[in-house]
């Protein structure tokens, strides 16, 4: 078993040196981008069912890579955030998503997507204000979305930078929701501004397998705390009925847009406005 044990190990080893190879290049390329400015922040609609009008965009970065092209943050946020190459990263997308912003009507967000490792790093609070003043962008109309890993660890100091931020009038959502264990312990320890539903409970809508009675269960719990609500994924016109009929706030998703480019939104606005 010894001898197997070892020839197991001289099998794999080429493989992992493959790998960590792989992940080292990744990781200068990372940098490389970072100093060359390689990366593209994208912005998908948000769109308020009640006034029916665009509430937000969402900034969702990509990476202009120059031999491999336009790759996905699934393929290299990990890395990043392993890294700690996500907080440069991170800065710029707010630096840009602000910048972007103010070129907006009054009424429309921008909202922009915070990695627990950015708020582990002290200077976050810094960092938003920063992006906001060097904009000129008031600070109601920056909506930050964070995921419920971010409340792992380092509870207090975690809570503590998002009652500062919120004091200053910045928006805070919980994003995808529905996907932890236990979301609901989050709800009350922060008074978030939004819930995001989890594309998951969306895609299931149709199939009225309890997903509608879920729906309805979370915009009755979010209107009872005050916080609105934004269905992710949304893809088919009768879902779009679906969640209008059990209150849902906003609706985002392949329906109204994929995720266009900054000099796209302009044109999308005015699109979408005169409906
Ligand atoms: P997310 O924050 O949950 O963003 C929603 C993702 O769903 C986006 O993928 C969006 O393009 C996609 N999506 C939107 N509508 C639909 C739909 O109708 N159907 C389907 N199938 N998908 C839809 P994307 O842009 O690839 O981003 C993936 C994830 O990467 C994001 O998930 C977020 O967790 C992360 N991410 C993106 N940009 C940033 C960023 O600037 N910073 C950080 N920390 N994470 C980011
Ligand atoms: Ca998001
Ligand atoms: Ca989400
Ligand atoms: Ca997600």
């Amino acid at each position: 078993a010894k001898q197997q044990g070892r020839g197991t190990y001289r099998f794999f080893e080429p493989l992992m040196d493959a790998q960590a190879r792989a992940r080292r290049d990744m990781e200068a390329d990372l940098r490389t981008a970072i100093a060359e400015q390689q990366f593209e922040v994208h912005f998908q609609p948000l769109f308020n069912l009640a006034r029916k009008e665009i509430s937000a965009f969402e900034a969702l970065v990509r990476w202009q890579h120059p031999v491999r092209g336009l790759i996905p943050p699934i393929e290299f946020i990990p890395l990043a955030e392993e890294t700690g190459l996500i907080i440069p990263i991170g800065e710029w997308v707010l630096r840009e998503a602000c910048r972007q912003a103010i070129t907006w009507p009054e009424d429309i967000r921008v909202a922009v997507n915070v990695s627990p490792v950015q708020f582990r790093n002290t200077g976050l609070n810094a960092i938003v204000l920063q992006a906001l003043t060097h904009a000129g962008l008031a600070p109601d109309r920056l909506e930050l979305e964070i995921t419920e890993s971010l409340f792992i660890e380092n509870v207090e100091a975690t809570l503590a930078s998002l009652h500062a931020l919120r004091a200053i009038g910045v928006r805070v959502a919980l994003d995808d929701f529905g996907t932890g264990y236990s979301s609901l312990s989050y709800l009350r320890a922060f008074p978030f501004d939004k819930i995001k539903i989890d594309r998951s409970f969306i895609v299931d809508l149709l199939k009225e397998d309890g997903s509608t009675a879920i729906i309805r269960s979370i915009t009755a719990l979010a209107d009872a705390l005050g916080m609105e609500t934004t269905a992710e994924g949304v893809e088919e016109v009768e879902q779009v009925d679906i969640l209008r009929e059990q209150g849902c706030s906003s609706i985002q998703g392949y329906l109204l847009s994929k995720p266009v480019r900054d000099d796209e939104v302009a044109g999308f606005i005015r699109q979408l406005q005169s409906r």
